[in-house]
């Protein structure tokens, strides 16, 4: 690695990326590439000899970047907002510049330390109860996503039901997540090797915003116990993927207590709103949970990856992860001793990239009170977006919007019309996005196809909102004329 060549082709990338972000709106925001139109373009080997950074980045301009779909355009609201910004990307770069690896408190202490930091940071910064810090006893660690995360924690509930029952008790633990979770409770479940049948799907309904009730829970807990099973894992979720739902904390926490079960809060995209104290009564309750995770690079100007997980009993987690191999003992120091953090028994690899870099930065840059500005602008653009749907009587709001999401379909235009009105909205979707000026989702509840609009992009202004509410008018005015055809 020479100094200089470093400097240069560097900052050949930053150049490059920020013509980029000048002109990511005039790019279909979906990628309109058809499949394989990269592989015909690229040989079937590597180069045998180096090519200049300047031929490569021009290959990225002509070949990549238009099969691309633009997650940093102001008019992209699918999925969730996967953010990037100035502070993210410099603490990215920094992390990915010392490119240090600390997994352990040895091979790296001022890692370790910024991470241990950041999270007890994170976690005041979204209203957790001192009990997850690593100041009240707790603790967090920086995954790459919930999903890991969520693993971590199902292992950690599992052995801890299993120090209890026996290895052959794994076959009566039992996991109760909503219809609306994230379909990674499920996954982790059965990664962690509790039986498939033993995963409850609780429905929920209209009626409650499509939050889980603690007696639906409740019935399900009693008639597992009836039958001999054990009560492990609940997921409470704040802000789900398909409508923003939110599950009320504090019934289920009170409900797990009662059962020992433990208590997941999974505020992958709304932990990001929690920062603002009108969002905290969300997570009324938290001290009844025994973890709680949130995506800062979803909706926190945290470049991927990052994802904060708190636990109130660091021991927990650590007696399911723990490995000791020689090859990573500590022949320098005495034993690292209680109170040092070793984040590689927090976790399921070994390695790990230095993230408390990424998220330190985009703290000190912006501060609590700018993000807070940042997180309300958006609410305020779904807010204004969902009003002007609500202001035109051929749509419906379909859930109510909590945070940044806003869920919304063509209303039928006749009793009984579903099926047809399905149609519609997909080809509604399907136009929207086609259009190249804006790129949504979607989701299906009560067996209706909804639209997702979720705000949240870095570069996302009310106007880029205003405009993609003509552009819905538009299309939705195509859509009707084809049905009359
Ligand atoms: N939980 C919720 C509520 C989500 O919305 C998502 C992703 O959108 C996840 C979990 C999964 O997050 P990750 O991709 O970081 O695993």
């Amino acid at each position: 690695l020479d100094p200089d060549t470093f400097a240069g082709e560097s900052r050949a990338v930053i150049n490059f990326l920020a013509g980029y972000y000048r002109d990511v709106e005039t790019y279909p925001v979906q990628s309109q590439a058809l499949p394989g139109c990269l592989r015909a373009l690229l040989p079937d080997a590597p180069p045998e000899n180096g090519e200049p950074m300047d031929v490569i980045l021009e290959e990225v301009r002509t070949h990549i970047v238009p099969a691309l779909t633009h997650w940093q355009s102001p008019k992209f609201f699918g999925y969730f907002p996967m953010n990037a910004s100035t502070a993210g990307f410099a603490g990215e770069m920094l992390s990915t510049g010392l490119n240090i690896v600390p997994f352990m408190r040895v091979a790296s202490p001022a890692a370790t330390e910024l991470e241990s930091t950041v999270v007890d940071w994170m976690g005041k910064l979204v209203g957790l109860p001192d009990r997850f810090l690593f100041s009240g006893g707790g603790g967090g660690v920086l995954h790459g996503s919930t999903c890991e995360a969520v693993v971590c924690t199902l292992a950690a509930a599992r052995d801890r039901a299993l120090s209890r029952l026996g290895h052959e008790g794994i076959l009566r633990l039992v996991v109760y997540a909503s219809d609306q979770s994230h379909c990674t409770f499920q996954k982790g479940a059965s990664i962690v090797g509790i039986p498939r049948s033993n995963f409850r799907v609780i429905p929920t309904t209209a009626a409650s915003g499509y939050g889980l009730t603690a007696a639906s829970v409740r019935d399900a807990v009693e008639a597992d116990v009836a039958s001999g099973l054990v009560p492990l894992y609940l997921c409470a979720t704040v802000g789900t993927t398909g409508l923003g739902a939110v599950d009320p904390v504090r019934d289920l926490g009170e409900l797990a207590r009662r059962h020992g079960i433990w208590l997941h809060v999974d505020a992958a995209y709304a932990g990001s709103a929690l920062i603002c104290p009108e969002f905290q009564h969300h997570i009324d309750g938290a001290e009844l949970a025994d973890s709680v995770s949130m995506n800062p690079h979803k909706w926190f100007l945290t470049n991927m990856d990052c994802c904060c997980l708190w636990v109130a009993s660091p021991a927990a987690l650590t007696s399911a992860l723990s490995t000791n191999p020689e090859y990573l003992r500590n022949v320098t120091e005495e034993s690292a001793g209680a109170g040092v953090v070793d984040y590689k028994d927090w976790q399921i690899a070994l390695s790990r990239p230095f993230r408390a870099m990424k998220l330190w930065l985009v703290l000190r840059r912006y501060g609590g009170a700018g993000m807070r500005a940042y997180v309300r602008r958006h609410v305020e653009m779904a807010k204004w977006f969902e009003q002007a749907l609500e202001a035109d009587g051929r749509f419906e709001v379909v859930a109510p919007t909590r945070f940044s999401l806003v869920t919304f379909r063509l209303r039928p235009r006749l009793e009984g019309d579903d099926d047809a009105v399905d149609a519609s909205n997909r080809g509604l979707l399907v136009a929207v996005n086609a259009s190249g000026r804006a790129f949504m989702t979607h989701f299906v509840v009560d067996g209706k196809f909804v639209i997702r609009m979720a705000v949240g992009g870095a570069m996302t202004e009310m106007q880029h909102v205003q405009d993609t509410w003509e552009l819905v008018r538009e299309k939705a005015e195509e859509v009707g004329a084809l049905q009359n055809e």
